[in-house]
């Protein structure tokens, strides 16, 4: 297939982790901060392959994963309500919250509906003027311009019955309060290539500036991450810090400005809650003033909800690339894609989930 199997060749993948082996004279710990790429490494087993030269460690780059319990809950409460119809993407309705998960309100006669954009929410609002209409607006930088674009669609329709439960979340920051941890291991960089498609690249130059790490923009198949990986450890070797961009097919410098100025109209700058990490400073996006009556949050007055993660699942520290997946004492006994203690287990982005989904119940055993 055009443009996927020439990032596939086992020929120019063997070269590739050939010069990366050859050319580390040690263990560099490199972090993807991204689900996709988290799954494409576990997947195609390429942390096996460069075993001895990389140690990949996770970040926080699984969408679902990073949303904060009280968010989950917040989207029960309304859920439940009768006189609403939840909308949301379906990776969120297993995540489990305090004491139940979205299929759970559905269970118990609530009207929550899988869509698969969030401009099928507007639709719906469109189609039941008589119900409130709320969207699960989760995500990182990607996406949230098609977030936004249903906002600025419902208020052109001027819907009255359409909000969304914003919780974005901003790669950077994530980025910053790693590299600023003092239990930080990460010595480089893979950006992930979708966000700098929406983004750019500009905001990662003052990273490296400021940190002294190499970063490289990288995509999700198996070559481009072996060529992103070998960038990054041509880089420490040198000891060279820079931004490069290893995925230029996708991402330009100035990325996607449509996106950028519709991002700038509807949303504004806030702190977030990271599940499992924290309160990190200006890393997220809420409704700007001039969307605000679309804010779910507000329009049913969740937002005081408050509530604290479970001491059992350790997804905090796998999140921050402290704890492989495989070494949480509860990986693959107490905590399956069956039976999830945290999203990260339930997540098709989520690290527990690609460990358990490849082959690494094994090494559970010995960890
Ligand atoms: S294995 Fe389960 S309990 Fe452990 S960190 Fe992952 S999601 Fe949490």
């Amino acid at each position: 297939m055009k443009y996927l199997d020439e990032f596939r060749d086992p020929t120019a993948a063997r070269t590739l982790v050939d010069h990366i082996k050859k050319r580390a004279t040690r263990t560099w710990t490199i972090m993807e901060v991204c689900g996709g790429q988290t799954h494409s490494i576990i997947r195609n087993g390429i942390d096996q392959l460069l075993d001895g030269a990389v140690e990949f460690i996770h970040g926080p780059g699984c969408p679902v994963c990073v949303t904060p319990l009280e968010m989950i809950d917040r989207a029960l409460e309304i859920a439940a309500r009768e006189d609403v119809i939840f909308c949301s993407f379906g990776d969120m309705l297993r995540v489990p919250g305090s004491h139940h998960d979205l299929f759970g309100v559905r269970a118990r006669g609530g009207d929550v509906r899988i869509v698969y954009s969030p401009l099928d929410a507007t639709r719906v609002a469109a189609d039941n003027p008589d119900k409130e209409v709320v969207f699960f607006g989760v995500g990182f930088e990607t996406t949230a311009p098609a977030n936004a674009m249903a906002v600025v669609h419902a208020q052109r329709l001027g819907l009255t019955n359409f909000s969304m439960l914003v919780s974005h979340v901003l790669v950077p920051p994530a980025m910053t309060a790693i590299l600023s941890s003092p239990t930080n291991r990460v010595e480089g960089f893979l950006a992930a290539g979708h966000v700098c498609t929406v983004m750019g690249t500009g905001e990662y130059g003052p990273l490296v500036e400021e940190f002294g790490v190499p970063i490289v923009v990288t995509g999700f198949e198996p070559l481009d991450l072996l060529e992103g990986v070998r960038q990054v450890v041509d880089l420490l070797e040198a000891g060279t810090p820079e931004l490069r961009n290893a995925y230029p097919r996708a991402v330009t410098a100035a990325g996607n400005t449509v996106a950028q100025q519709t991002l700038a109209d509807v949303f504004v700058v806030t702190d977030r809650q990271w599940r499992g990490i924290g309160m990190i400073p200006k890393s997220g996006w809420t409704l700007s003033p001039r969307y605000a009556h679309f804010d779910a949050e507000l329009k049913f007055g969740v937002g005081h909800l408050r509530v604290s993660e479970s001491a059992e699942c350790r997804s905090g520290e796998v999140l921050q690339g402290l704890l492989k997946p495989n070494e949480c004492p509860a990986f693959g006994k107490t905590c399956t894609p069956r039976t999830p203690l945290g999203a990260t287990m339930v997540s098709s982005e989520g690290a527990c989930a690609a460990y358990y989904q490849f082959r690494r119940l094994e090494a559970a055993a010995h960890a």
